[in-house]
């Protein structure tokens, strides 16, 4: 399999997602992608997408809780 945007070839690798859930992030770790060696593009499974639809969708306990600084563009600049 090559990608899809450069043509470059891909790795099995994992990644971590930043996604909300109801208006608040979440992080997911350890997902396994497949990433184009060359431009860093990741490709993520189909059935690898639906597991993570599926753990944002049940309450499932975080291994850890990050406190997370949060910049506002309009007041910082
Ligand atoms: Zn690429």
């Amino acid at each position: 399999m090559q990608c899809f945007e450069c043509g470059g070839q891909l790795k099995h690798s994992v990644t971590t997602l930043h996604l909300q859930k109801g208006g608040k992030p979440v992080f997911i770790e350890n997902v396994p992608v497949t990433q184009c060696e060359q431009c860093g593009e990741e490709y993520l499974a189909g059935p690898v997408a639906e597991k993570v639809g599926e753990l944002l969708d049940k309450e499932c306990q975080p291994q850890v809780i990050l406190s997370v600084p949060v910049v506002n563009y309009k007041m910082a600049v």
